[in-house]
């Protein structure tokens, strides 16, 4: 079994504490940047290679910057991921905005960045033109039907899935754009979330080089970008094995070879909008044990619960967890370790196996740097907590400071009936 170790120790925590009370999210920029140079060194055979960073991940304008420092875009699906892109200095053909269901105007202030503009669905081709105009580049979100499988089996099933235009809608589509004055064409398709297989990018590429090559055939649209989405997984159990994201590259970069470059195109670019493999390892979510409790199971309470990480109450996620200081303590405890939401399903870990845990001790939940902080929601009024960024030189900056009741309470226009001790 392979160890999962925290960016932080005990010490540096007990550090942070003294300024930035738990709980907080906290992110290894170190970390962050060497992940985003491995990803593009391993697309870096595709000349117009491009990583859009899937905003909802982890939409904080440090963090976007920090990316958008190492040359990667944004990948947005609302107005105010739009916004966040922008005030990140990220704009144009560095924003691919891959919405669906998508609200009026949205696609008007993308169109405003210069962003590009990735279609959900044949409908939305007349609701854009109206809204807008239809752009000289324009992609469609391609949904293959069916269940999807890799060599090792059933990865998920797209016919269940609300995305994307079928095979047929897809052709209509690119003829209907190229009418309307469309230009240059890109393709998308996501099938498949949370993949922990070097085998998922290689397989859609080859569904998507292949649909190209027929779209060019049979429209003749100059297909300018493949856009293979998110979907490449982080381990979050220890047992699991990382993807290798050189290995997917190769694998990408043969189907590329096998079937774009006889067909005469070997100048589309290729995309990726990785939200999870590009951050969520490299963030961890910082909470302290602060009760115990003894029935028919061994509890520990801590400071943080579901509306700071949502995933193990929504999905069930398993994330790993480490009590600092305790790294090397035996694992002979078994504990639920729970927040305060009066909701049974706020549990970060169920039965898991830890050293014993005393109040105080800090816990580091790991793998919380993507679909954590994001997902986050005020129920029970429970408030957001702080995000905090481990600089490269070792400090911590405070990248959005935490939830007060005057934040929770800002949108009611009686506000003066509350009293604020702050
Ligand atoms: C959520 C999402 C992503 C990112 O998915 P990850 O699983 O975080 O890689 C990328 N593109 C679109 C359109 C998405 O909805």
């Amino acid at each position: 079994m392979s160890e999962k170790r925290p960016f932080v120790t005990k010490k540096q925590v007990e550090k942070i504490v003294k300024t930035y009370p738990t709980p907080f999210h906290l992110y290894d920029e170190r970390a962050i940047r060497e992940n985003v140079r491995r990803v593009k060194k391993a697309f870096s055979w595709n000349h117009g290679y491009r990583e859009y960073f899937a905003v909802k991940a982890t939409p904080n304008p440090y963090i976007l910057s920090i990316l958008r420092e190492e040359g990667c875009g944004a990948d947005c699906a609302s107005l105010t991921e739009l916004m966040l892109s922008e005030a990140a200095g990220i704009t144009g053909e560095n924003i691919m905005f891959s919405s669906n269901d998508t609200p009026r105007g949205e696609f008007t202030k993308a169109n405003e960045l210069h962003a590009y503009i990735n279609l959900d669905d044949y409908t939305m081709i007349d609701f854009l033109k109206e809204e807008c105009g239809i752009p000289k580049t324009i992609c469609c979100r391609y949904n293959p039907g069916g269940v999807y499988t890799v060599s090792n089996g059933i990865m998920d099933n797209p016919g269940d899935a609300k995305y994307g235009m079928t095979k047929p809608q897809i052709f209509d589509a690119y003829k209907k754009l190229q009418k309307l004055g469309a230009e240059e064409f890109g393709l998308h398709s996501f099938l498949v979330s949370n993949t922990v297989t070097n085998d998922y990018y290689p397989a859609l590429a080859r569904t998507l080089f292949t649909l190209a090559v027929e779209l060019k055939q049979e429209t003749g649209a100059k297909i300018k970008f493949v856009n293979l989405s998110g979907g490449v997984g982080v381990a979050y159990r220890p047992e699991q094995k990382e993807n290798d994201i050189e290995a997917i590259g190769e694998g990408v970069r043969r189907a590329y070879e096998e079937i774009l470059v006889p067909a005469g195109m070997g100048d589309v670019a290729i995309f990726t909008e990785l939200g999870r493999f590009m951050l969520a390892p490299y963030g961890h979510l910082i909470t302290r044990a602060i009760h115990e409790k003894h029935i028919y199971k061994e509890y520990i309470g801590v400071d943080a619960c579901a509306v700071n990480l949502m995933r193990p109450a929504m999905y069930n996620a398993y994330h790993h967890i480490t009590v600092l200081g305790k790294e090397n303590a035996l694992c002979d405890h078994k504990y639920d370790i729970v927040g305060s939401l009066c909701e049974n399903n706020d549990k970060f870990a169920v039965d898991r196996e830890l050293p014993e845990i005393s109040i105080g001790d800090y816990l580091a939940i790991h793998d919380t740097g993507a679909h954590g902080f994001s997902m986050g929601y005020n129920y029970n009024g429970k408030l957001r907590s702080a995000e905090l960024l481990l600089c490269e030189d070792g400090s911590i900056k405070q990248i959005r400071r935490a939830e007060t009741p005057k934040d929770y309470f800002a949108t009611f226009d009686f506000s003066d009936r509350f009293k604020f001790s702050e």
